[in-house]
């Protein structure tokens, strides 16, 4: 399974809880994939935090300093299906400028389309994709998501509001609770190494897609710890990319 990373430097739409700002949140991701021995990981990332805040550079130096990689996910982070594909490229070369001496860095080029969106005609398909050839870049899908932005919402109102116990069962619940949307998923894609290893004798490669958001930061650590790497995962960088929509 390789890991990837929506959204840094800063994850733009649910506000940080009080006190958090996007260099711990993404202090704490560095650190979780850092005791899970994962690295690697490809970060999408977006770059209008580079205009807001030439700081924010400084989350992309630590992510590379920690052994993972840079791709672009747009400028502003357009959806495909809601604007012109002369709008998104034009999007996609700004990233390209202001994200280049990130990306120059990785071992490949990756680029994210915002929230899996491909294009919903053939037409801009078909744009977008001869302008990503262009700029040379691979497009990353996503097989599993853990739908962690439903809950982040919810942990930061606990958080806020000082009730800090609930705020730690929330988590606990979201990594462990075989009815969250996150065990589900987890249980699903353990079924699927499991039959894909000893009934097939092959192994399935899965993209996960996570975000640079608060309560992944939160519970990133115990969710690859004990989520993944005791269920037998083994955790690779950028081999299963296809240049195909994943799923
Ligand atoms: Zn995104």
């Amino acid at each position: 399974m390789a890991f990837t990373l929506d959204d840094l430097p800063v994850f733009p739409h649910m506000p940080l809880p009080d006190g958090d700002t996007p260099q711990f949140v993404a202090a704490r991701i560095i650190d979780a994939f850092d005791r899970n021995g994962v690295s690697g990981v490809f970060a999408l990332a977006n770059s209008w935090p580079l205009d807001v805040d030439p700081k924010h550079a400084l989350i992309l130096d630590d992510w590379i300093a920690a052994g993972h990689h840079i791709g672009n996910h747009t400028h502003t982070h357009p959806l495909l299906n809601e604007t012109s594909a002369e709008d998104f490229n034009h999007d996609i070369s700004i990233a390209d400028d202001l994200l280049a001496p990130w990306i120059s860095k990785a071992p490949l080029r990756a680029f994210r389309h915002p929230l899996e969106q491909w294009g919903n005609t053939e037409e801009k398909r078909v744009a977008v994709n001869a302008h990503i050839d262009r700029l040379a870049y691979q497009s990353v899908g996503v097989t599993s998501w853990f739908y962690e932005w439903e809950w982040d919402r919810a942990w930061r109102h606990l958080l806020q509001t000082g009730r800090t116990e609930e705020a730690e069962r929330l988590k606990a619940e979201f990594s462990q609770d075989s009815n969250s949307c996150s065990c589900k998923s987890r249980v699903l894609v353990g079924q699927l190494l499991h039959v894909s290893k000893h009934r097939l004798n092959t192994s399935v490669p899965l993209i996960a897609g996570r975000l640079a958001a608060s309560f992944v930061a939160a519970f990133l650590s115990v969710f690859v710890g004990h989520a993944f790497l005791s269920e037998g995962f083994d955790f690779i960088s950028h081999e299963v990319f296809t240049d195909e929509p994943a799923c």
